[in-house]
């Protein structure tokens, strides 16, 4: 593209260049454990990369994983490697401003690694919004809607402590959506657990269970009619295989939504042609990317799939980064789960995110639209001024 640089000399690139990446990992902890089928979370690591441009623009990225390694392949130190030792010479000295064209490069020499794509491919982004002075939403070809509603996840693993913590949400006016993380426990005792919680808070809320595939397919055709009973709203992911999936889908009053199932467009693609779910929950980096969060939505429109905004448990980067995505898409008939920032206990932006009125407003300014405060950040960054919270305290 066209810039405003002046050229120096007879060498000088006509476009600002990838002149750096700098990658680092930040250890925060959470509000409370948060308890999955999978791993139960005492804090978070996010691993967030900035490139930093020859134009002295500097675009940040955020890669999130839930637990460590429990959900997927890559962890937040998996990704730093392979962002400082793979990714960084792929990029380095490439034009900043074709950014899917440099995402295509690192495509042909990267497999994989859908995470630390996705981290890097917002920092291009983050940049080009920066220099172009339009939020990233709009680079992606315009929103549709700035406010997003945002679901809650219970996860304490206690129903009063649960029913509290749902009432305190609907008097502040945060979330009227829970969803509760259900699986580690046997089928009946989680069936009573959100039962008790739907009796108590009524028609004033949506509530809807994430089994994370802790269920056989025999425990799922019981919970979802047990469920639908309950007056729950949606099952997601209650067991592993996407033929699985298939067999349970619409035999219940419930809608069944896929989440893990779910690793880019190829694989949405798969499930919608067996019909495999209600629902997606498409998150940007089970997605790949920015770009391929979008084909997912696609896929899903035209298979008459509805949408969701899922999470990663990401910080505020990484949140960001997929409210501008999904404030894009055609539908998002179920909302999104966008509360990550809300479970960690320290703020690492200058201004904090607005969740008001059950909603998250989507930032307009250029790029992300937000600014992080650097010197909390390397307070809580790994071999920064803290020698990190124990390595412990990430809870598998
Ligand atoms: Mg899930």
């Amino acid at each position: 593209m066209n810039t405003t640089l002046t050229s120096v000399g007879p060498t000088a690139a006509a476009f600002p260049l990838v002149e750096r990446i700098e990658t680092l990992l930040v250890d925060l902890p959470t509000i409370r454990p948060h308890k999955l089928s999978v791993a139960t979370m005492n804090g978070q690591t996010l691993m967030l990369v900035k490139v930093h441009c020859s134009d002295g623009i500097v675009g940040i990225g955020e890669g999130t994983t839930i637990g460590g390694l429990a959900y997927g392949g890559e962890s937040p130190e998996s990704m730093k490697l392979a962002v400082d030792t793979y990714f960084r010479p792929i990029m380095v000295g490439q034009d900043a401003t074709a950014v899917r064209a440099l995402m295509a490069r690192i495509g042909k020499m990267v497999k994989e690694n859908r995470f630390a794509k996705c981290a890097v491919e917002t920092a291009l982004l983050d940049a080009h919004g920066k220099r172009l002075g339009l939020p990233v939403s709009e680079l992606l070809g315009g929103r549709l809607r700035s406010r997003l509603p945002v679901a809650w996840t219970l996860a304490s693993g206690d129903t009063k402590t649960d029913i509290a913590e749902a009432e305190k949400m609907l008097d502040l006016r945060r979330h009227r959506i829970f969803k509760l993380k259900i699986g580690a426990r046997p089928l009946r005792q989680d069936i009573a657990h959100v039962a008790a919680i739907k009796r108590a808070l009524g028609e004033r809320a949506s509530v809807r269970v994430d089994v994370n595939m802790a269920w056989s397919e025999t425990d799922a055709a019981y919970g979802m009619a047990a469920l639908a009973d309950a007056g729950c709203e949606l099952v997601e992911q209650p067991v592993a295989s996407a033929a699985a999936l298939a067999r349970l889908v619409r035999r219940f009053p419930v809608a069944l939504m896929a989440d893990e199932s779910l690793h880019g467009a190829e694989s949405a693609f798969e499930l919608a042609k067996v019909s495999g779910a209600d629902v997606f929950a498409v998150k940007i980096e089970q997605s790949g990317g920015l770009f391929n969060a979008q084909r997912v939505a696609t896929i899903a429109d035209a298979a008459g799939i509805g949408l969701y905004g899922g999470t990663m448990l990401e910080g505020a980067v990484g949140t960001v980064a997929s409210a501008q995505v999904f404030s894009t898409f055609a539908n998002l008939q179920w909302g999104t789960e966008l509360f990550g920032p809300l479970l960690l206990t320290e703020e690492i932006l200058a201004t904090p995110l607005n969740y008001s009125e059950f909603e998250l407003t989507v930032p307009s300014g250029p790029g992300l639209g937000i600014e992080l405060d650097e010197e909390r950040l390397a307070f809580f960054t790994r071999d920064g001024l803290r020698k990190t919270i124990s390595v412990a305290g990430q809870g598998g």
